[in-house]
C-alpha cells in the first residue's frame, strides 16, 4: 500500500536530475543564441585546441570540401592521412560528407556542455543524506530559506492595527516570503523513505475530513450533534479570550473581554506563543482559516502573531520561547504547518518550513528525541508534538528529512516497553500517556494495524479507559483508538464524548469552557489547555483522516 503511494511521488532521483537537466537546458539554450561559447561555459576560458576551438573551425572544412585538396605545406606533414582523407572525399557524395561532418559537430558540442561545472547552488539541493554525515545535511538543508526577510513582516505589524482586518497580513506576509524561491520546491523537496512512505499514504487527503467530508466523517466515526455543539461554543469561548494582539495566553483571566470572570488560569503566562498555537489548533481542526470559515478574522490575527514572532536564523525559524521552551515551538509549527496545508497560502509557506527547519536543528543528534532545550537528550512528550509537525509538514509537501524521522524512531525504540506496546517518558517504561503519544507516533511512523506490540498497546489503552483528569492522555490515546476504529473505539468514544459534552461549562463567560484538576499539568496550562485539548478530543472525528483507510487515500482534496 505505501509501494503504490511512493511511486506517485517524484523520488529524490529524479528531482535531482531534472534540476541538473534545467541548468544543462539553460546552459545550451544560451550558447544557441549566439552568447559566445566561452560564456556559455560559465565564463570558463577554454585552452587552445580545445573542444570549442575545433567546434568553431570545423564549419569552415564541412561546408567546402574543395579546401581539403588545396595544397599547402602542411599536407607533407599529414602524409597518408590526408591523402586517404582527399580520396575518401572525392568518392563520396557531398550530403553524406556534410552530414557526418555535422554528427561529429553535434557531438562535440553535446561534449563540451555535458560535464556540469562544480556549482554550489546544486549541491545544497540535495537531501537524501549519507548515513556517515547527517550533520552536514542538516546544515545544507537550511541554507536556502535563509533568505526570509521576517524584519519586513514586523515592520508593517507594528504600523498595521492588527483588529482592522481590511489589511491583509496574510498579503504582507506572502510579500516577505517573496524572496524564498517558491515554485515546485515543496514538491521536488517531498520527503521520501520507506518510513514516510507510510505516512504518505494519505498526504495531502488528511486534511479532507475538515472540508466536506466532515459531516459523513462525524456520522462515521461518532461525533454527534451535541459533540459538534460542544466544538462550536468551544470556539466561541476561545474567540472571546483572544488579545488584541492575535495571541492567547494561558492566563486568560488577562483577555480584556474577560478580565478574570473566567477561573483556573494557567501558570505559564510567559508562554504566549504556545498559548496561541495550542488556541489556533481547535478552530483549525474544525476547518476554520484565515480564508475560509466564521472565525477568518481570529485565525488570521493569531497566525500572524505566530509569523511575527519567528526568530529566523541559520538553524531555522525559531519559536522557541523562554516561557514555553521546546513545547511552544512544536504547537506552533503544527498550526504553521496545518494552515498552510489546508490553504496553500504562499505566504505561510517559508514560515512554515522554517519552523520544521528549527524541529530538524533542535533535534537531539545522539538519542533523536526533543526536550525543552534544543539538541537535549529527549522526552516522548515533547517528541510528541515535534512528530506531529513534522507529519502535518510532510503531508504538505514541506521539507522533512527522511534522517530526522529515522533518529526520532530511534529515540522511540529507546523508550519503549513490552516490545513496543508501553513507552516511558525519557527510559523505557508504561505511563498512560507517554504510551499514548508513543503508540500514536509508532503509527504515524508507519507500523500497520496489525502491529502486534500496537494491537496490545491498544488493548491496554482500551482496558484502562478515558481518564477523568488527564486530558494530555485522553488526547492521544483517543487519537490511537480512532485510527485503529472497531468496537475498541467505539466503547472509548461512546465514554470521552459523552463525558465531555456533559462537563463543558453552559451558563456565563467560562461558556464553552473546560476544567478538570489534573494536578501539575493543568495548573501550568490552565483552563484554556483543558479547553483546546477538550475541543480536539472532540474533532477526532474529521481531524485527521484516519491513516489505515484506503478511501482517504482516494478522495478528493478539497481544500483548495
Ligand atoms: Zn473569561
Amino acid at each position: 500500500m505505501a509501494g503504490s503511494e511512493m511511486t506517485s511521488r517524484p523520488s529524490e532521483g529524479p528531482g535531482e536530475l531534472h534540476r541538473g537537466k534545467s541548468v544543462l537546458a539553460a546552459r545550451v539554450q544560451k550558447g544557441a543564441s549566439g552568447t559566445p561559447a566561452t560564456e556559455a561555459l560559465g565564463g570558463r576560458t577554454l585552452p587552445k585546441g580545445s573542444a570549442a576551438d575545433i567546434a568553431a573551425s570545423t564549419p569552415a572544412t564541412a561546408t567546402s570540401p574543395q579546401a581539403a585538396s588545396v595544397p599547402s605545406g602542411e599536407e607533407r606533414v599529414g602524409g597518408g592521412f590526408r591523402r586517404w582523407l582527399y580520396d575518401l572525399l572525392r568518392q563520396t557524395p557531398s550530403w553524406l560528407v556534410s552530414t557526418v561532418l555535422h554528427a561529429v559537430m553535434l557531438l562535440i558540442l553535446a561534449l563540451i556542455t555535458l560535464p556540469p561545472a562544480p556549482s554550489d547552488e546544486l549541491r545544497q539541493l540535495v537531501v537524501a543524506p549519507g548515513e556517515e554525515e547527517p550533520v552536514e545535511m542538516l546544515e545544507t538543508l537550511d541554507e536556502p530559506l535563509e533568505e526570509i526577510n521576517v524584519e519586513v513582516t514586523e515592520a508593517v505589524f507594528e504600523s498595521t492595527a492588527p483588529r482592522e482586518m481590511d489589511v491583509s497580513p496574510m498579503d504582507q506576509m506572502e510579500a516577505a516570503a517573496v524572496s524564498v524561491q517558491l515554485s515546485d520546491f515543496g514538491l521536488e523537496h517531498a520527503p521520501r523513505s520507506d518510513v514516510l512512505g507510510q505516512i504518505g499514504a494519505f498526504s495531502g487527503n488528511a486534511f479532507e475530513g475538515r472540508g466536506a467530508g466532515k459531516a459523513r466523517l462525524l456520522a462515521e466515526a461518532g461525533g454527534t450533534e451535541g459533540s459538534e455543539q460542544a466544538v462550536a461554543r468551544a470556539l466561541e469561548w476561545l474567540a472571546a479570550h483572544q488579545f488584541p494582539d492575535g495571541s492567547w495566553s494561558f492566563n486568560h483571566q488577562l483577555a480584556p473581554n474577560c478580565r478574570g470572570q473566567c477561573g483556573n488560569p494557567g501558570e505559564l503566562a510567559d508562554a504566549r506563543v504556545g498559548a496561541t498555537a495550542l488556541a489556533l489548533l481547535p478552530f483549525l481542526g474544525a476547518g476554520q482559516t484565515h480564508r475560509q470559515g466564521k472565525y477568518r478574522q481570529q485565525v488570521q490575527a493569531g497566525l500572524y502573531y505566530l509569523v511575527n514572532r519567528m526568530k529566523v536564523g541559520a538553524e531555522g525559524g525559531s519559536l522557541f520561547e523562554p516561557g514555553g521552551n521546546m513545547y511552544s515551538h512544536g504547537l506552533a509549527a503544527i498550526a504553521l504547518t496545518e494552515a498552510y496545508a489546508m490553504t496553500r497560502d504562499k505566504g505561510l509557506y517559508g514560515p512554515a518550513q522554517q519552523a520544521l527547519n528549527f524541529i530538524c536543528y533542535a533535534q537531539d543528534p545522539v538519542g533523536g528525541g526533543w526536550r525543552y532545550q534544543p539538541r537535549q537528550p529527549g522526552d516522548t512528550s515533547v517528541v510528541g508534538w515535534q512528530l506531529m509537525a513534522l507529519k502535518s509538514g510532510h503531508m504538505a509537501y514541506l521539507r522533512v528529512p527522511p534522517i530526522t524521522i529515522q533518529r526520532a524512531s530511534r529515540f522511540l525504540d529507546s523508550v519503549q516497553a513490552n516490545d513496543g506496546a508501553n513507552y516511558g517518558y525519557t527510559d523505557p517504561g508504561s505511563g498512560p500517556g507517554t504510551t499514548a503519544i508513543g503508540l500514536l507516533c509508532r503509527m504515524y511512523l508507519g507500523w500497520p494495524k496489525d502491529h502486534p506490540a500496537l494491537e496490545r498497546g491498544v488493548r491496554w489503552l482500551a482496558e484502562r479507559g478515558p481518564s477523568k483528569t488527564d486530558m494530555y492522555y485522553n488526547y492521544y490515546a483517543t487519537q490511537v483508538l480512532r485510527h485503529m476504529e472497531g468496537d475498541l473505539w467505539r466503547k472509548w468514544n461512546g465514554e470521552i464524548r459523552d463525558w465531555l459534552v456533559n462537563t463543558q461549562v453552559r451558563e456565563g463567560h467560562e461558556r464553552g469552557s473546560w476544567w478538570v484538576n489534573g494536578g501539575h499539568q493543568t495548573d501550568k496550562g490552565g483552563r484554556l489547555y483543558v479547553t483546546c485539548m477538550a475541543t480536539m478530543i472532540l474533532e477526532v472525528y474529521y481531524r485527521h483522516m484516519p491513516i489505515y483507510r484506503k478511501q482517504s487515500i482516494e478522495a478528493a482534496f478539497p481544500l483548495d
